[in-house]
């Protein structure tokens, strides 16, 4: 099958925030025959490749993107694989959705994702973010990732290969980006309906604290050491102010909220007035967790 390309997709229509413009193509890669092909496309347009998830991390700017979105899509998966001593194995294809993927694991019976309950993203943007909440991060389950670039091809990388740190991760020596191909994840056997309650309870948590079905990249920042971003940026009054037809969230203070038409531009300067008020306030700089295109 040939590479699917779209020429102008909009960002807009592949991000939570539902903000952006158009990148110039976008290639949606099914399966790994599809991979040589990526590689021949990513040469033949030199532009810079960008991998996109469920955009559910990105705020992308309002005008034209030079960037060839590079998409998992199709994905085999979630199956169990082995038991390793007490621990299920489960593989992973990085396009499949984290809550389709909690949701077979609770089926299943399978603990351990529990924590991320909430989470919209792909298995993809999980890994490369170190995506975690409620004490899990994602890091803390791999076993193995096989990841894929256009000069090493597809390659499994054990878990002692690869970084995991706060909302990040990168294969040991291999600085630079790549992509995320599958994943494998160490799971407990548990009961189905533990599982279950304890996913429930996670999300009735984050729903009284968070703006949970807004249009929102989740956190815009990153938890200095020590401390809650939430916590400084509505100490420092961000709380529900409003630019254009962005704001950041009367809920929770570290989510930009899209009222609706938003503009990247205006996210972006309330960015800058968040970090400056609590520069200006506590001395601490803020770090984007958001990832701006
Ligand atoms: C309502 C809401 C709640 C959220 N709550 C949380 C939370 O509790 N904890 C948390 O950590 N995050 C949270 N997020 C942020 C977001 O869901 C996570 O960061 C998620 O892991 C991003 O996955 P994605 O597929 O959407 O990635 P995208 O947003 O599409 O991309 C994010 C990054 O991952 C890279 N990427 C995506 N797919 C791949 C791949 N296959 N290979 C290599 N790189 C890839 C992209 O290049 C980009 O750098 C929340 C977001 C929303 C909207």
């Amino acid at each position: 099958m040939p590479l699917e390309l779209t020429a102008n997709p909009l960002l807009c229509e592949r991000t939570t925030l539902r903000l952006g413009g158009p990148a110039v193509v976008e290639a949606v890669v099914r399966e790994a025959s599809d991979l040589d092909e990526l590689s021949a496309f990513l040469t033949r347009e030199t532009l810079p490749p960008f991998v996109i998830g469920a955009g559910s991390n990105l705020l992308a700017g309002d005008d034209p993107l030079e960037l060839a979105l590079v998409r998992v899509a199709d994905c085999p998966g979630p199956e169990r694989v082995e038991r390793d001593g007490s621990a299920i194995i489960v593989r992973c294809g990085a396009g499949l959705r984290l809550p389709g993927v909690l949701g077979w694991a609770q089926k299943a019976g399978f603990s351990g994702l529990e924590g991320m309950t909430g989470i919209p993203g792909t298995v993809g943007g999980a890994v490369a973010m170190n995506a975690g909440s409620y004490g899990v991060e994602i890091g803390d389950l791999v076993t193995r990732v096989r990841i894929w670039s256009p000069s090493g091809g597809l390659a499994w990388l054990d878990r002692n290969r690869c970084i995991f740190d706060y909302r990040h991760f990168s294969p040991v020596q291999m600085p630079g980006k790549c992509l995320v191909w599958e994943v494998e994840l160490a799971l407990r056997e548990s009961d189905p309906k533990a599982v279950r309650q304890s996913m429930h309870d996670v999300y009735e948590k984050k729903k009284a604290a968070q703006p949970v079905t807004a249009r929102t990249a989740g956190c815009v920042f990153k938890n200095p050491p020590e401390e809650s971003a939430g916590r400084l940026l509505d100490q420092a009054g961000m709380k529900g102010v409003r630019l254009g037809h962005m704001a950041f969230s009367d809920v929770h203070a570290n989510f930009l909220v899209n009222l609706g038409g938003g503009k990247a531009a205006d996210a972006l300067e309330l960015m800058a007035m968040g970090r400056e008020r609590v520069m200006d306030q506590f001395g601490i700089t803020l770090e984007p967790e958001v990832i701006v295109l």
